[in-house]
């Protein structure tokens, strides 16, 4: 079992979350983590991360490799979500950006559409 992610460092992170995208059998994850990793300025914790579900995981790796949003969402602007930075993927995450996706929140990026 897959401890809660600590506070680390972000390069530290962006391994880590390598890892555990490797471990999974999820298709999808291991085609997000061959796409480039944001700068680590852009993959900052607000709080300790669970790491348990598939969510959680497919929300960390897309956090890491996927496309800061120029104008973060709503939740993000109010600072929700374990993320200090709004990130999506082209059509992964259900159009959400990582961090409402992560928290299973709707997201106001899925109105851009
Ligand atoms: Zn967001
Ligand atoms: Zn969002």
């Amino acid at each position: 079992m897959l401890q809660g992610l600590p506070l680390v460092d972000p390069s530290d992170l962006r391994d880590f979350v390598d890892a555990v995208a490797r471990k999974t059998q999820s298709a999808e994850l291991h085609y997000a983590i061959k796409q480039p990793q944001l700068p680590a300025s852009q993959v900052q914790l607000r709080r300790v991360l669970a790491l348990d579900t598939i969510i959680q995981r497919t929300a960390v790796t897309w956090q890491v490799h996927g496309q800061l949003v120029p104008e973060p969402c709503d939740n993000c602007q109010s600072g929700r979500g374990p993320f200090t930075s709004c990130v999506c993927k082209d059509d992964f995450m259900q159009n959400r950006c990582a961090n409402c996706y992560y928290s299973g929140e709707r997201c106001s990026l899925e109105r851009s559409e």
